[in-house]
């Protein structure tokens, strides 16, 4: 697309008059950008362009971004932060130097010869266009790799399932989770494996892996303050309906709860929690989405904090792994598989690998 009609784009979903982003810019009337936006002022400057970010509250890369191929290297710059202003500095470092770790973790990859599984694999021509089809692709999922209705192993399902590579990572205070790549395009998920968040990883984990499903190829990286954009609503459509899924979670909550809402306790919430392993809040949110709560009732579970210990957490979440831990597994566990060799693994490691 050209910069014109990136910032018509952008300016409509903002819900701004073109006359009122001139005024923003200190410009009168809606000529300068009309002008812009029809391609017939054509000699922008990087400030001008920089002075309409900033009204905007964009990154200058979204007017740079082709459209044709996706973009598949993890550059800091690339990332589709919800809002780039929020991010803390600490987190930004944070995810910059992750980035050659999980440019490492491709050369893994390709010795063990893992495809990653992308869409097509699961329903060739499916496309999400809406919440609805983002809740019909988590039950084709649950249907190809035979889940059932209750709960599923949602971080066996993204790394043996889907050939994910899923680590976790201190991200410090604002970031939940990030769906990026390696070096060669092969999906990498981090979640936050800081320890008070480590209730949200299912969730994240599901969340992000309906991002490499319906967005294969960019790089996401979700903040914990719910923002409102079509990708979000998309992703976490796909990761509730796969956490847990409309019809069975409907049908246990008609034989768990009591009909009469004010006898509704935390008791009942943590039986849902344990039924689908996802956590107390989790169950809340979609009691609520689903309008099987009110909103009263939704705010007093939640208050309930004597509860949050009982967040369901499943075991590979207790030992979060790091990057390089994970690298470091995967090539003991090549060794022992005969498909790599003790020298070719401590190169790619850069380390010495003691396999005992
Ligand atoms: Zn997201």
């Amino acid at each position: 697309m050209e910069i014109g009609q990136v910032l018509k784009k952008i300016r409509e979903e903002k819900g701004l008059t073109g006359a009122e982003l001139a005024t923003e810019l200190g410009k009168s009337g809606n000529s300068y950008i009309s002008k812009i936006e029809t391609g017939q002022k054509k000699d922008i400057s990087l400030q001008e362009l920089k002075d309409i970010c900033n009204v905007l509250k964009v990154s200058p890369q979204i007017f740079f971004q082709k459209d044709d191929k996706p973009k598949r290297k993890f550059f800091f710059d690339n990332a589709l932060f919800r809002d780039e202003d929020v991010i803390s500095e600490d987190a930004q470092n944070k995810i910059k130097e992750l980035l050659p770790k999980i440019a490492k973790s491709y050369r893994v990859k390709k010795s063990l010869g893992d495809n990653p599984i992308t869409i097509d694999s699961i329903s060739m021509g499916f496309t999400v266009n809406s919440v609805k089809d983002a809740k019909k692709l988590a039950g084709l999922i649950r249907e190809k790799f035979e889940l059932g209705s209750y709960a599923i192993d949602i971080f066996n399902l993204v790394r043996s399932g889907f050939n994910i590579y899923v680590i976790g990572e201190d991200l410090g205070d604002r970031i939940s989770g990030i769906y990026s790549h390696d070096a060669k395009g092969n999906p990498v998920i981090v979640y936050n494996s800081a320890s008070q968040y480590q209730h949200r990883n299912v969730f994240t984990l599901a969340h992000e892996l309906g991002h490499h499903l319906i967005e294969e190829g960019k790089v996401v990286v979700d903040e914990l303050e719910h923002q409102d954009n079509q990708s979000e609503h998309f992703a976490d459509a796909f990761a509730a309906e796969l956490l847990t899924p409309e019809n069975s979670f409907i049908q246990k909550f008609k034989k768990v709860f009591p009909t009469n809402e004010t006898r509704i306790g935390a008791n009942h919430v943590i039986e849902l929690s344990t039924v689908y392993k996802v956590s107390y809040r989790a169950i809340i949110k979609r009691l609520f989405d689903l309008k099987l709560i009110s909103y009263k009732t939704a705010t007093k579970l939640r208050e309930a904090k004597v509860m949050w210990r009982s967040d369901y957490r499943p075991d590979s979440y207790y030992t979060p792994l790091t990057i390089e831990e994970q690298i470091k597994i995967d090539l003991l566990g090549a060794i022992q598989k005969g498909k790599i060799g003790t020298v070719k693994a401590e190169s790619i490691l850069g380390d010495e690998i003691n396999a005992e």
